[in-house]
């Protein structure tokens, strides 16, 4: 058994017609915490738990945080998350309904994280958010369940924000002998960490986050997202915050189903029209996001140009 569950693989008639090839929905924003970040966080939790670890230590206050809760919850392992200041109201309750602890401290995530990193003791595991061989292999069986239900795409878009999720993918097409099914990777233009790292040839760090798509938020990517880039075929590309939220509005209108900015990144160049030209069978992998509102949404559609 497994702790996040075998999402729905459905074909989306809207994305169809907004796009030109049959697009094919991978529905993990219906994992119980609401992202693709189970599959891979659930996985590191129980290889840590089957080692001994006594306590997960996480500094996400985001979908990675989320899940490291629930895991902990299901194995009945204590769980403290360490979260900056900044990180909303909503994100708090969301892990304390999971019952974890959540420490407050720093008014950045580098400050929670070092606070994070001291309190892992000898018997605990830190569970990072996207920079882990254990988080790939959890996340490749998204792939492996597209494989299971007979449909081979010949493209698959998804979000970066560290690369964790671009990594597993790829893990997942390579061992379902999928090598030539290439990856459109996602990026918000204020959080294009992997874009950077592929035009400068080697990782770089942002020196700043300028999106709403705060779940692709970070500054530098894993070196493993570099190695898929130069091991497959990867096309790195850009939306706009605007193009995000429109994208998230379209989606829950569409599909009844409400996802994160960071999500809606990857939804934006399916309804874009002819971004996906040329291909016959596009997975599109809804990794989710539990953090936002529709309220907040249309708040940041006043903002963003
Ligand atoms: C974490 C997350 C991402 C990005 O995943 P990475 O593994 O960091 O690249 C995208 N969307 C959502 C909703 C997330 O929670």
């Amino acid at each position: 058994m497994s702790l996040h569950i075998h999402t729905p693989l459905i074909e989306s008639r809207s994305m169809t017609l907004a796009a030109g090839p049959t697009v094919w929905l991978k529905l993990d924003a219906l994992q119980p915490c609401g992202s693709f970040k189970l599959r891979g966080v659930g996985h590191a939790c129980e290889v840590h738990h089957a080692r001994g670890a006594r306590h997960f230590v996480s500094s996400s206050g985001g979908n990675a945080g989320l899940a490291v809760a629930y895991a902990g919850r299901k194995l009945g392992v204590p769980v403290t998350v360490v979260v900056p200041e900044t990180t909303s109201d909503r994100a708090k309750e969301l892990l304390r309904l999971e019952d974890a602890k959540v420490v407050v401290h720093g008014s950045s995530w580098q400050e929670a994280n070092e606070l994070a990193q001291t309190l892992v003791g000898a018997d605990d595991a830190f569970i990072h958010p996207f920079d882990d061989p254990l988080l790939w292999t959890g996340h490749a069986s998204l792939v492996d369940e597209v494989a299971a239900a007979g449909i081979k795409p010949d493209a698959v878009v998804l979000s970066v924000g560290g690369g964790g999720l671009l990594s597993g993918v790829v893990e997942g097409l390579k061992r379902n002998g999928w090598d030539d099914v290439p990856v459109l990777a996602v990026e918000t233009e204020g959080a294009a960490s992997l874009h950077a790292a592929v035009q400068a040839g080697h990782s770089v760090e942002l020196e700043r986050i300028a999106s709403v798509a705060t779940s692709l938020g970070a500054k530098r990517v894993a070196d493993q997202a570099l190695v898929c880039v130069r091991e497959h075929p990867v096309q790195s590309v850009l939306v706009t915050d605007r193009a995000a939220l429109e994208a998230c509005e379209r989606f829950l209108s569409d599909h009844r189903v409400l996802v994160e900015p960071a999500c809606g990144a990857a939804l934006a160049l399916a309804y874009a029209p002819g971004k996906l030209a040329g291909y016959q069978n596009v997975l599109v992998v809804v990794c989710g996001g539990a953090t936002a509102t529709l309220g907040q949404i249309q708040d940041w559609l006043k903002q963003v140009d």
